[in-house]
């Protein structure tokens, strides 16, 4: 063993940083298989995957068995010239003449390269991770993240934040999670950081969160964890179809980034990039009376006024390749807040975005009522206690202004940006009805 060159990142050398260079690497051996006398390796280094070919007449018999010998998941140091090879996975491999530091893993790693089971999986979530294709998610995950806050700073929005532990008062609902606080009772989970966000934005106008938020969701389905992570827009003087523009522009700059930047991440989940750079402002918008009627001719089971589930909005959204609003909610499926629509009062001022291809509800949102008496008549027609909303009510005697905002499910989103045909891959950890173990 000689000395190593300067490491660098696979993802350097997969984006044709390194061709035809000298350069070292380090990190896990995903897979490995070898063949009359070469051995391909398959190495990960949390920036990307490459194979990596050892000659065995490049290396003196006891070093090149001893690879040989490696359990997976054994960490390597491999240094070797960078070649373009159409073979590769990646079209391009590390052709390795030199080994350095090496820790052996044990040799029984419990995720072998063969089709596994969904609960094995996730019994060994805290090693499945490693996957290839959960990095790919994963650090689309996190271009995610950070291509939203891109577009709220460039747009003046400011980030802050609500609390987590709230009483049941502030959002009301069965999908609660109580949780032991000191002595009282009535303690939950936020569902949803609105409530407060309509205090802040008289603080801090345009506002936005990225937090977690929490429903105890009775069933199992394949779009539902009981914490996800919730991104939440509020602002002042902005009517229904000023929040809508916005859910327009921000979905559209966030995958438009994923295409541009991450491409073959995007390819290693199954998403073709294309797709996404085909988003374009506005979204399309139906009404919720347009919905039901296309269900209804369909065949689908709905009436006018029912809330729509999985099975109203799976037929629904294949009928479009881009995402669309509904517009229009009844105002009896609907919470108090939301503004019932002054020329039609039975339905409110209220959207979702529907994701297509099968995907669903990805934003809901919708303008909020700011008058005071039109709120506290709202909360008598629910049958709430004005008492429990009184500092909500404040908000509605001391300044306040028309405004609108909405709730954007991020693991929502990638699952329809990544193609995938369950929500739990979208999160390291996934929480739902069955699992918070590990
Ligand atoms: P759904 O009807 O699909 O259960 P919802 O109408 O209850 O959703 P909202 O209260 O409108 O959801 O929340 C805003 C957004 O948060 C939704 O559009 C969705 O993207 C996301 N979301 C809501 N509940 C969940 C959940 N349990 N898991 C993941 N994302 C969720
Ligand atoms: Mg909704």
């Amino acid at each position: 063993m000689t000395a190593m060159s300067r490491f660098v990142d696979i993802a350097e050398i997969l984006d044709g940083g390194h061709d035809g260079e000298r350069v070292a690497i380090r990190g896990w051996m995903y897979n490995k298989r070898s063949s009359g006398g070469i051995q391909f390796l398959m190495v990960r280094d949390g920036t990307g995957v490459m194979q990596c070919t050892l000659n065995r007449s490049s290396f003196d018999e006891e070093t090149y068995n001893n690879v040989e010998k490696l359990p997976l998941e054994s960490v390597v140091e491999l240094e070797g010239v960078v070649k373009v090879d159409e073979r590769a996975p990646n079209g391009r491999e590390l052709s390795v003449n030199n080994v350095g530091g090496v820790i052996e893993s044990q040799p029984d790693y419990p995720i072998i390269r063969k089709r596994h089971g969904v609960e094995f999986l996730l019994d060994n979530r805290h090693l499945y991770v490693r996957d290839p294709k959960l990095q790919s998610i994963f650090r689309l995950r996190a271009k995610f993240m950070e291509a939203a806050r891109d577009w709220f700073r460039e747009h003046g929005y400011t980030e802050t934040q609500s609390p987590m532990f709230i009483t049941a008062a502030c959002e009301g609902g069965s999908t609660l999670f109580e949780v032991k606080y000191f002595d009282r009772e009535g303690v939950y989970l936020s569902q949803s950081w609105q409530l407060y966000a309509e205090a802040m934005i008289c603080s801090l106008g345009k506002i936005y969160t990225i937090a977690p938020s929490f429903r105890a969701e009775p069933s199992r389905t394949r779009r539902h964890l009981s914490e996800f992570w919730h991104l939440e827009v509020e602002e002042p003087w902005t009517d229904l179809d000023g929040i809508m523009k916005v859910g327009d522009e921000l979905v559209t700059h966030i995958g438009h980034t994923l295409a541009r930047e991450m491409p073959r991440e995007l390819r290693m989940v199954g998403r073709d990039p294309e797709e996404l750079l085909r988003l374009e402002t506005p979204f399309p918008r139906i009404t919720y009376d347009e919905a039901v009627e296309i269900l209804q001719k369909d065949g689908v089971e709905m009436l006018w006024g029912d809330d729509f589930g999985w099975q109203q909005e799976g037929p629904l959204t294949r009928h479009f390749d881009l995402p669309f609003w509904v517009v229009g909610f009844p105002t009896g499926i609907k919470p108090f807040y939301h503004k019932p629509d002054p020329r039609r009062p039975e339905v409110t001022l209220s959207a979702d975005l529907m994701a297509p291809e099968g995907y669903g509800e990805i934003i809901g949102g919708g303008q909020r009522i700011h008058d005071y008496d039109q709120l506290l008549e709202r909360i008598h027609e629910d049958n709430l206690d004005p008492k429990d909303y009184s500092w909500y009510l404040d908000l509605r005697r001391w300044g306040t202004v028309p405004h609108s905002g909405f709730g954007l499910g991020i693991e929502r989103v990638l699952m329809w940006m990544c193609k995938l045909d369950h929500i739990r891959d979208t999160i390291p950890f996934p929480r739902d009805l069955r699992r918070v173990f590990p």
